[in-house]
């Protein structure tokens, strides 16, 4: 039986780790893989381009979304970010779940075209310890620290909107829970319809061939 792929959601506040754990987690699970975003800020430091974003001006972005390339785009503390159709398209039909590391916004655009999409939010375990991971980065000054911490604010106010929580305080731990949470969906019964009724008529021949003593006889 082929398994269809997940569109995995994963969003959480600036700071919460969500990078590092995603990078883990491709690692040691082959089967993922994650989305590349285009974004019009600028590169941080030991960022590349086409590896963790496709760093675009703003007229390259806004011909992206002209051309409906596109599944969804945000506006994010005066930057635009979006995740590319193609590569996602083609990674969910050749049956591999793909994961979207992308903020709220992003993330219900998401579940609007793509129902069965997994919404997951990594949450630091105490506020502390947002701030100290958000100032311990350095490579933001103070104003974009104090938008993102906004930010955080009308985030968590909708988090509700999210299907499953991580706490990351533990890397290791978080990673491992993320990796089940996506595994446990594949088990869903709606996920597996196609197989569900080939099962059941299965059975009702079965079931017939035991009416009419057929299958006993085969077993005998
Ligand atoms: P950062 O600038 O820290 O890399 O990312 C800022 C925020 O933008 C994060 O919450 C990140 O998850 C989000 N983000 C990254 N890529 C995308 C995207 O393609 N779409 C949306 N909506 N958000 C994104």
């Amino acid at each position: 039986m082929s398994r269809k792929g997940i569109l995995v959601v994963v969003s959480g506040f600036s700071g919460v780790g969500k990078g590092t754990l995603m990078k883990l987690l491709t690692e040691r699970y082959g089967q993922y893989a994650l989305s590349i975003s285009a974004t019009t800020r600028a590169p941080r430091e030991g960022e590349e381009d086409g590896r963790e974003y496709f760093f675009r001006t703003k007229e390259e972005f806004e011909q992206l979304i002209a051309e409906d390339r596109l599944i969804e785009y945000a506006n994010y503390c005066g930057n635009y970010y979006g995740t590319p159709r193609d590569y996602v398209e083609d990674q969910i039909d050749q049956g591999r779940d793909v994961i979207l590391e992308i903020e709220l916004q992003g993330a219900l655009k998401v579940r609007e075209k793509f129902p069965d999409a997994l919404l997951l939010f990594v949450m630091p375990p105490d506020a502390q310890t947002l701030a100290q991971r958000l100032n311990g980065r350095g490579t933001e000054d103070e104003a974009v620290i104090r938008a993102r911490m906004q930010r955080a604010v009308e985030e968590s106010a909708e988090v509700e909107k999210y299907d499953y929580m991580i706490i990351n305080d533990e890397l290791e731990e978080s990673m491992e829970k993320l990796h089940q949470l996506i595994e446990s969906q594949h088990s869903r019964i709606d996920r597996n319809l196609e197989f569900v009724e080939q099962i059941r008529q299965e059975v009702r021949e079965l079931a017939r061939e035991f009416q009419a003593g057929e299958a006993l006889e085969v077993h005998e």
